[in-house]
């Protein structure tokens, strides 16, 4: 098989309820929460930026759905790990900032995995709170030595979190600090100061829509990236309720 191939994979799905056991809060408003299920022991999920869809109940009692990443599943212990970023409103994020220990939540997927090849010479990975699950899981995968570059955007330095990388991580945290909500500017004034290593790399990248769409302009138009090796998706869009993009076609 020739290098950087990208593998493409089904799985069968199907819903799972799932029990809170454990929920820990990450910076200023992120909580990680470890779920638990018989259901869990033929879960699978291949791929680090994989997703799943969580059920929740809207104000009006209809049942609604949004797109959350495996951020660590233990099949031994059967346990699941989803990292919620809290913002002003939304069904995912007002369940995610009351959810107790022992709370239930019902699950779908993932229906399938795009998996990126261990084998490029780097991987650099950009994104926000949204990103960060992913990142962190991708970052935690790779393999040993291999370049590995994060560039995320959180709110201050009580936000950024520590990854358990085998790969030689250089992790940039760029700051909001209460003063701007431009995360385009934030984001792509660091990369311009970015030194990319020599050799073949994948550039992955998840953020708000237009901020996800600027941040590839640059790596494809301006860095002249292969476009065959880039990921780029809208996790979220501004003002638009369940609004992900996740091939920025539109
Ligand atoms: C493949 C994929 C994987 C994802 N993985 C994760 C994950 O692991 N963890 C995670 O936290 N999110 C993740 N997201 C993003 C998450 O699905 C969205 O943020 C989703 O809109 C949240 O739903 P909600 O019900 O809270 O808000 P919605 O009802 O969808 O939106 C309500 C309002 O909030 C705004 N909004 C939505 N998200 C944000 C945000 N992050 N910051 C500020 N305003 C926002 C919307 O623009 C809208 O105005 C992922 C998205 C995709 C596509």
């Amino acid at each position: 098989m020739s290098r950087h191939q990208i593998t493409r994979l089904r799985h069968d799905t199907r819903r799972r309820t799932l029990t809170i056991v454990s929920i820990e809060t990450l910076g200023s408003h992120m909580r990680r929460m470890v779920f638990t299920a018989p259901e869990l022991k033929d879960f699978v999920s291949a791929s680090a930026d994989d997703h799943i869809k969580l059920f929740f109940r809207a104000a009006d009692g209809e049942t609604v759905m949004r797109d959350f990443t495996p951020r660590r599943f233990d099949p031994t212990a059967q346990t699941l790990t989803i990292d919620f970023a809290l913002h002003d409103a939304g069904p995912a994020t007002q369940w995610a900032a009351a959810a107790q220990i022992g709370d239930t939540l019902d699950i779908g997927g993932p229906r399938g995995s795009a998996v990126v090849p261990d084998d490029f010479d780097w991987v650099l990975m950009i994104g926000d709170e949204t990103a960060l699950p992913a990142i962190g899981r991708r970052v935690e995968e790779l393999r040993a030595g291999v370049p590995a570059i994060t560039l995320v955007v959180v709110d201050g330095p009580a936000d950024e979190q520590r990854f358990a990388a085998r790969a030689d991580w250089q992790g940039h945290w760029v700051y909001r600090a209460g003063q701007s909500d431009d995360d385009s500017g934030l984001l792509l004034g660091a990369l311009r100061t970015l030194a990319l290593p020599a050799g073949e790399g994948f550039v992955w990248i998840a953020a708000e829509t237009a901020v996800a769409r600027a941040l590839r302009a640059h790596v494809q138009d301006v860095i002249g990236h292969p476009r065959e090796w880039l990921k780029a998706a809208g996790y979220w869009t501004r003002g638009v309720a369940d609004a992900a993009d996740k091939t920025l076609d539109g």
